[in-house]
Parts: C-alpha cells; structure tokens; sequence
C-alpha cells in the first residue's frame, strides 16, 4: 500500500484563502479589521523569526498586527502591564505571547493573564478549562490544525481508536480532548507507556507528538491507519519528523509529511482564532 500524503502546505494555503475572505466580510460589516498584538521577550533569534512569520501572514489575510518587543531584562510587572494594556485595548482582538519567555520569568504565569477572550493560542487555563468541558472557546493551533487535516482528508472519527503519543499541555492533552470531542475512543501514550509499539498498533488514528526523530516504525501501524506526524527534529541529514515517513508510507492509509504536513497549518489557525476572537466581541457587543 502506498499511503495518500495529506498535503499541509495546500489545506494551509486554503485556510489562509478562507480567513482572508472571512476577514474582509468582518471589516466590510464591523468597519474594523481584527487585531493581533505579539509580545516578543528577549533576543532569540528562532523566536524572532517565528514571530515574523505569523506578523507577515497576519497582514497578508488583512488582520492588522502591533508588535510588542521587551528586552531579556524585562521583569515580570513590565510583561504583566504591557498584557494588561493590551486586554484593555479595543483594537486587539488576539494577543501572543511567543514562548520560550527568558528563564527568570514564569511564561505559564504570564500567558495565564491573557483575557481568554484574546487567547489566540488557546493555551491559558481558561481555555484549556472551556476545552475540557466542550464549552465554547479558542482551541490551541497545532491540534486545530490536525484536526482541519483529518477533515480534509475525510477521516470520520466517530468510534474510531484515536492513540496519541506524547502528552504535553501544548499539543498531546488539548489533542486528546478535540479528538474525544469528535466521538474518537482515544488513548493518550506517553515515556512511560507500556508496550508503546502495540498501544499504536492498536490505533485507526495515530497522531505522534514526541520530538524523536522517526521513532514510530511500520510495524507500530496498523496496516490502513491514518497518521499524523507533529515531530520536528533536526538532524544532520536534514528535518524529519517522529514517524519513519518512507516505512509507514508503505503501510498506512494516509499520512502526513515533514516538511509540508502539520507544520503550516499552525500559523493558519492562529489567524483562524484571530478573526473569531473578533467575531466573539462583535457579537457580545450586538447583544449588548
Ligand atoms: P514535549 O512537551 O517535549 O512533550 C513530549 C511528549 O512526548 C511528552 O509527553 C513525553 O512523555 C513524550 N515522550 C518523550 N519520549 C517518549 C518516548 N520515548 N516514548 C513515548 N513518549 C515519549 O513536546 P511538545 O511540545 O508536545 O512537542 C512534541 C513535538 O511536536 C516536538 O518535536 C515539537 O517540535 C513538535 N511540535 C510541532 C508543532 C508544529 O508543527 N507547529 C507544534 C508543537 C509541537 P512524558 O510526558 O512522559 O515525558
């Protein structure tokens, strides 16, 4: 079997063009453009350059962006007023915090502060909380974003065994939870799971999120199982992620790639949660 490559790149291309659409639908009726505040502490270069990236795609969908950049001296109280200044501020309707912060500040704490009506990552307690319960909310990027691609590949989930290896408040728990959602039976694997090869062997669904260079094997894939592969690791030989791509092609139904799977979709839905960040105030105010 030679499995379908589920293209990340073009469904983030298409999410892009949607939210561009959406966008301009937003400001003809509202008369104002959704806002993304991103608040960069420190002087790491990935980091800058992440923050570009979504900068860039922002005002390429027509979401208008402020830029907030603190030295790695900032203390915690000048991080804590500048978050505050921006919940309070109309004009914002999302705010990001990019993470790592510098290690003498605590950027649980901090990205805590964000009103969770603004959480665009859909990290703060708040949200993790409407999460669990299946209330209304901003859902975390990168599983909203594997959640787009088993959509799009027409993967129906409902009593289907969803196993997730990896269990991390980003990606592994919130996964788990859009998944549940869904009407997937899901397993959530971790280091200390017992028989891991077997525990995803079991899966219809096998979404891999540990940071292990190509560490899921074809024989830990049930022939006819849809993979999604979140790893990111560098190596000499070049990028790769936690599933052995060539291997499990051969066995899985569908898959996605390193490069060009899971990747870009992530800054795809944080414009995604931008514009319904707006959209959630627009409507509060209507009611109001
Ligand atoms: P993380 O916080 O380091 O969590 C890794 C998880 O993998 C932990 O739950 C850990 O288990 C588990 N794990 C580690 N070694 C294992 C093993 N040998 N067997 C089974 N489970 C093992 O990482 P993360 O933030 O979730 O990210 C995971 C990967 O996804 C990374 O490569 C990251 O770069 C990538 N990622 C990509 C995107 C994107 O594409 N945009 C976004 C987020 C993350 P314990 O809890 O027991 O330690």
């Amino acid at each position: 079997m030679s499995a379908e490559i589920i293209d990340g790149k073009a469904i983030a291309a298409k999410v892009r063009e949607e939210v561009a659409r959406d966008v301009e639908a937003f400001t003809a009726r509202t008369g104002r453009k959704p806002g993304l505040a991103t608040i960069l502490v420190g002087d790491d270069p990935a980091s800058a350059v992440y923050v570009a990236n979504k900068r860039r795609t922002a005002g390429e969908v027509g979401i208008e962006s402020f830029h907030h950049e603190l030295p790695a001296t900032a203390t915690t109280e000048e991080v804590e007023a500048l978050i505050e200044q921006l919940n309070a501020d109309d004009a914002v309707s999302g705010i990001l915090c990019q993470l790592p912060v510098p290690d003498h500040l605590d950027g649980v704490h901090l990205t805590g502060l964000i009103d969770a009506r603004k959480d665009v990552d859909g990290l703060t307690p708040l949200s993790a909380g409407y999460l669990a319960l299946g209330r209304e909310g901003l859902r975390p990027c990168t599983p909203a974003g594997c959640m787009r691609l088993l959509a799009e590949a027409g993967v129906d989930l409902t009593g289907k065994h969803a196993v997730v290896i990896g269990r991390s408040n980003l990606f592994g728990k919130p996964m788990a939870q859009l998944l549940l959602a869904a009407n997937a039976t899901v397993t959530i694997a971790h280091s200390r799971t017992a028989d891991l090869p077997a525990v995803a062997a079991s899966a219809d669904v096998l979404v891999a999120a540990v940071g292990r260079d190509r560490m899921v094997k074809a024989d830990w894939v049930k022939p006819g199982a849809v993979v999604i592969d979140v790893g990111i690791n560098r190596s000499d030989d070049g990028l790769h992620g936690d599933v052995d791509f060539d291997a499990v092609s051969e066995v899985a139904a569908a898959i996605t790639p390193v490069p060009g799977g899971v990747g870009p979709m992530t800054i795809a839905m944080l414009l995604r949660n931008t514009l319904t960040a707006a959209e959630l105030v627009a409507r509060e105010e209507a009611l109001a």
